[in-house]
């Protein structure tokens, strides 16, 4: 099944009918594909473990403190175009609901009213650490922080290029 050559500047509303189209095809199929099943998990596991470090280490609050305090978080609209429909279908895959309209008009489509929707992340996301949070960790608080988004990012690049390669074979 190929994708549209420009299926990467599609509006997110289309990447998303496109994502949903890829699951209602081949979601069985790829769910008994084993190395794929296993980077989802690996995938899944690596962003709890990133979400409950951040929790520990105070990010959650730096980041609560500018979404009710300081006028908004950094998750702005326009951010969500960086998803294409691989990495959407991956996230319907991980049993991710993505939502049918956006909650806030000034930030993400993927910014929930309890922060990010999503299992599998952009790197963009994933990796962007602000001053605030460089300013408030120690060093070896975000060297431990960065090693694990670390992981989590090349665990989502290796999964990402499996996925992308099923849904290329695929019929
Ligand atoms: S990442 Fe930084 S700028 Fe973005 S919401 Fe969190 S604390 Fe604020
Ligand atoms: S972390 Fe989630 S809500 Fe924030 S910009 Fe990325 S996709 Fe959007």
């Amino acid at each position: 099944m190929i994708l549209p050559p420009d299926h990467r500047n599609f509006k997110i509303r289309d990447k998303l009918a496109l994502a949903r189209n890829l699951f209602e095809k081949t979601a069985d199929h790829i769910k008994s594909n084993e190395l794929i099943s296993n980077l989802l998990s690996d995938v899944i596991k690596r962003e709890q473990v990133s979400r409950k470090l951040m929790r520990a280490l105070g990010v959650n609050e730096l980041c609560r403190e500018c979404d009710q305090e300081e006028g908004g978080s950094c998750c702005g609209a326009g951010i969500e175009n960086r998803y294409d429909a691989i990495l959407l279908f991956s996230n319907l895959l991980a049993h991710v609901h993505l939502p049918e309209s956006r909650f806030n008009g000034k930030s993400c489509y993927f910014l929930g009213p309890t922060g990010c929707v999503l299992k599998i992340r952009h790197t963009l996301c994933v990796n962007f650490l602000c001053h605030k949070i460089e300013d408030e960790l120690s060093i070896e608080e975000l060297v431990r922080l960065q090693t694990v988004l670390g992981e989590e990012i090349d665990s989502t690049f290796l999964l990402y290029e499996a996925v992308k390669k099923f849904i290329k074979n695929y019929g």
